[in-house]
């Protein structure tokens, strides 16, 4: 490609809004175009980059046997329905109506339909399994979209979908996907670790997630250096290592009193004076935006009497496992509870209220009541933002102590989830009748799994784990040019221009993709780009080196070391 006919478009600095330093570096060398919150227009340089990890992706997901189809981004309200996750799913779900005032919604993922295409395509056994996949726009309305492609509204996944005759059956695809997940990440040159999840608004159970290993990763994972133990410590109370400890550990615990209002009890918690009180067992924190519209949401959650709960936080509440951000009335109604009004606390117990990591990541929070002006703006409940040690403290886990496996010891590590694998059961195929006849002709509900990956993620978590001061140092596999051809005086010295033109066509004769930055740029200029734009190899070619048949070669991951000179016959493939 040459750049004069291609399109680049470099910045000196990144925009002030952008926080870490993949979405500085994506914005600055032009692979992204922010055009609303999480909203992006990948662009020309951006969209080779995503072409590179969607054909790996491809090509392994073909390899272990899926079959590629393409499901739709606008998807009817009554499969969701369904299977409950059109009332479910809170605000995260985008609904759009159409003109006869029939509801849709934006695909978040795609279990619905593809349930709808296995219960009328499946018959019997003898078509099993079956592994469908696509790679499709994803719109998913992120409480707090950031991190650039890391965190987008818009965004492009993988997802695959499995359907079995039996449990042995769906495990042995589970450890097919695992492998050829292992082997995508590989292929795309990055420091990755699998560890056990949850299993997220998904259900299911039997669930790893793929981890970019980067400090700017959201998540803190516990790992064993010495064995395959992992674990993401989000979900880590649930995990047997922590399950079976004696006293949880609680730096940031508060104990409320029996009786307390959730008013009450959120000013205690923030010693706050308390001017106005409404009844409720429900501790709630609920969340401005820009106008300052409120919006209820909860976090922590007292329930007594016939729940016989009284410390239940959100994500550990069967049945709304991962509606970490539900709002209140969702969980009222889960719970059978009108909303509004829920009665004076009852228990006799005194009520732990434990500040999870996502809240104590959160700043600027409304808390209070669930009616106008009974709120307290700007509250910040991260005001003793606890550093990953002291979060894995709160989680009772920390480095050195010996892995539940017996194998060695734990590390602690931060990272970016890429990819999810799922064994979702019979959830989706028992609430929509997929069913298939078995061997002895009875009907049976398919058991399926599921299996995601960020395509866009990846290219925000490639450069965290992946760039110094100059820009993306891309691996070579993800990389939208291999070689950077850079020749000094292209437009005015005919020397230059011939070798020029013979090694770009030689190079892209052995099948190589080669960036020839004819712009007639200043090499300052010319190198700071390629530097940013991280292409793996950059060839230099001038006037004098070329008098000796020489140019210089430097890789992009070592460009603090001298280029080498080479004679042309060795840059050229053989
Ligand atoms: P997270 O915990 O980061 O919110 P998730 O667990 O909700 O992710 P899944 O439902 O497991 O995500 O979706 C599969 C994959 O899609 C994730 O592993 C991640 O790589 C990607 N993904 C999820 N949400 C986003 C997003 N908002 N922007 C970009 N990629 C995303
Ligand atoms: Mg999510
Ligand atoms: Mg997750
Ligand atoms: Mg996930």
């Amino acid at each position: 490609m040459r750049a004069s006919q291609f399109f680049i478009s470099t910045l000196k600095e990144a925009p002030a809004d952008a926080e870490v330093v993949s979405h500085k570096l994506m914005l600055r060398a032009g692979l992204i175009k922010r055009v609303s919150a999480g909203i992006y227009t990948y662009m020309p340089m951006g969209l080779r980059v995503i072409r590179k990890v969607e054909q790996i992706i491809r090509e392994e997901m073909n390899r272990a046997g899926a079959i590629e189809l393409l499901m739709p981004v606008i998807q009817p309200a009554e499969l969701w329905q369904e299977t409950g996750r059109w009332d479910k799913m809170g605000p995260e779900l985008m609904r759009v109506k159409d003109r006869h005032d029939r509801d849709f919604i934006v695909q978040p993922t795609s279990e619905e339909v593809i349930t709808d295409v296995a219960r009328s395509e499946i018959k019997s056994y003898r078509q099993l399994p079956l592994n469908f996949y696509h790679i499709q726009t994803k719109f998913r309305d992120e409480r707090r979209p950031r991190f650039g492609v890391m965190r987008g509204r818009e965004f492009t996944m993988k997802d695959a979908y499995s359907f079995h005759a039996n449990q042995a059956d769906l495990a042995r695809e589970y450890q097919n996907m695992y492998d050829a997940y292992t082997r995508i990440f590989t292929r795309l040159g990055l420091n990755f670790r699998a560890v056990a999840a949850d299993n997220g608004a998904i259900g299911g159970s039997g669930s790893h997630e793929f981890h970019v290993i980067a400090e700017t990763g959201e998540d803190v994972l516990a790992y064993c250096p010495q064995s395959s133990y992992g674990a993401n410590l989000e979900q880590a109370e649930a995990h047997s290592l922590l399950a079976t400890r004696a006293a949880p550990a609680q730096p940031l615990a508060k104990t409320a009193t029996p009786g307390q209002s959730k008013c009450e009890a959120v000013a205690a918690y923030l010693q706050l004076p308390l001017t106005q009180t409404v009844k409720s067992i429900v501790l709630a924190v609920d969340e401005a935006d820009e106008t300052g519209k409120i919006t209820p949401r909860i976090w922590l959650l007292l329930l007594r009497g016939d729940h016989e709960l009284n410390e239940v936080k959100v994500g550990k509440v069967p049945g709304l496992a991962g509606f970490r951000f539900a709002t209140e009335v969702e969980i009222m109604a889960h719970f059978g509870c009108i909303p509004g009004y829920l009665g004076p606390l009852q228990t006799q117990q005194p009520v732990q209220l434990v500040v999870d990591r996502t809240v104590a990541n959160m700043s600027d929070f409304v808390c209070g009541a669930n009616a106008a002006d009974y709120h307290y703006t700007g509250v910040n409940w991260g005001r003793d933002l606890p550093e990953p040690e002291i979060i894995a403290d709160l989680r009772n886990v920390t480095a050195g102590e010996p892995s539940p496996d017996g194998a060695g010891t734990i590390a602690l590590c931060r990272g970016i989830e890429v990819g999810h694998v799922f064994q979702l059961g019979t959830r989706y195929s028992v609430a929509m009748k997929a069913t298939f006849l078995d061997e002895q002709g009875k009907p049976q509900p398919l058991l399926m799994g599921c299996y995601g990956i960020g395509v866009t993620r990846l290219l925000g978590a490639a450069i965290e784990q992946n760039h110094d001061e100059r820009g993306m140092i891309w691996p070579t596999a993800m990389a939208p040019f291999t070689v950077a051809l850079c020749p000094v005086g292209y437009d005015r010295n005919e020397m230059v221009k011939t070798a020029t033109d013979q090694l770009y066509t030689a190079l892209q004769a052995a099948g190589l993709e080669v960036l020839l930055d004819d712009r007639g740029e200043r090499p300052g200029a010319m190198f700071a780009d390629m530097e940013l734009l991280g292409i793996p190899h950059r060839i230099t070619l001038g006037e004098r080196g070329l008098k000796e048949g020489l140019v210089e070669y430097v890789q992009r991951a070592h460009i603090q070391q001298e280029p080498c000179k080479l004679g042309l016959d060795q840059v050229l493939p053989a």
